[in-house]
């Protein structure tokens, strides 16, 4: 089954205005027309009104780097799905690993968020991922299938048509070191099996996996080549538009 690509960039805390705009505009002369591929931005909050301005017309999507589950209230700090969709945004990125390590969010949080960017009309990047420690000590697949679960707790099967999952081992995000293509598509394709499991294999089939952790140029053709990988979640590399421009035209 072909599934769509996706390619999101996520800028975390860099880019102001200025340099925001540029880079947005950048990605989106270098993107082709093929209907094949979606290609996504997630700048900071701050700047999300006005990279989506610039990018009016361009057809790539916009996210936010994280969201509330309520909608208004007292939660200093957060940013409501309403607020993300007034912003020109339509998904939300949740889970990331520098969330839950960084800031302790947990998979009950997060689940929480998932909930509330789903009720609130926004798709979601839900991302997860095992730490060295977890992988060494061969914990990846009990890792990984516990953030699945509590992650999409009491998320419906018609709900799932706007989640994507971003398979992300904490120990390539950021370091350089990517997961070899052989521990890329085990993965992918035990999410894909769990998936199946949870919810049915048609859902399985259709739900996008992407990847992430040290995309770059040099190895983004042969990731996307391998059956279960739907397109990745690149950090450092989508702060260059050359780079990310040749990612977002893989092969
Ligand atoms: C990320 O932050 O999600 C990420 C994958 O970063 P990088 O591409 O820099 O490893």
């Amino acid at each position: 089954m072909k599934r769509k690509a996706l390619i999101a960039g996520n800028w975390k805390m860099h880019m102001n205005t200025a340099d925001g705009c540029r880079l947005a505009l950048d990605v989106a002369a270098r993107k082709g027309t093929s209907s094949d591929r979606e290609v996504l931005l997630a700048p900071p909050f701050t700047i999300l009104k006005e990279v989506a301005y610039a990018l009016k017309d361009s057809g790539i999507f916009l996210a936010s780097q994280n969201v509330c589950w309520k909608e208004k209230g007292a939660f200093t700090g957060e940013i409501a799905p309403n607020m993300v969709k007034d912003a020109g945004g339509s998904a939300a990125i949740v889970g990331h690993s520098e969330r839950r390590q960084i800031f302790g969010e947990s998979d009950v949080l997060i689940n929480r968020r998932v909930k509330g960017a789903l009720a609130g009309d926004l798709f979601v990047i839900l991302c997860i991922g095992e730490t060295l420690e977890e992988r060494e000590a061969g914990k990846t697949f009990d890792v990984i299938e516990t953030q699945i679960r509590e992650g999409l707790a009491c998320v419906s099967a018609e709900e799932m048509a706007r989640v994507v999952i971003a398979y992300e081992p904490v120990w390539a995000i950021g370091t350089g070191k990517t997961a070899s293509a052989e521990q890329v598509q085990e993965v992918h394709s035990f999410l894909r099996q769990l998936l199946e499991k949870i919810y049915e294999k048609d859902l399985a089939e259709q739900t996008r996996i992407l990847y992430g952790g040290s995309v770059k140029p040099t190895n983004v053709d042969e990731l996307m080549a391998l059956p279960d990988v739907d397109g990745a979640l690149v950090g450092g590399a989508a702060l260059d538009a050359e780079s990310f421009g040749r990612i977002i035209n893989f092969q």
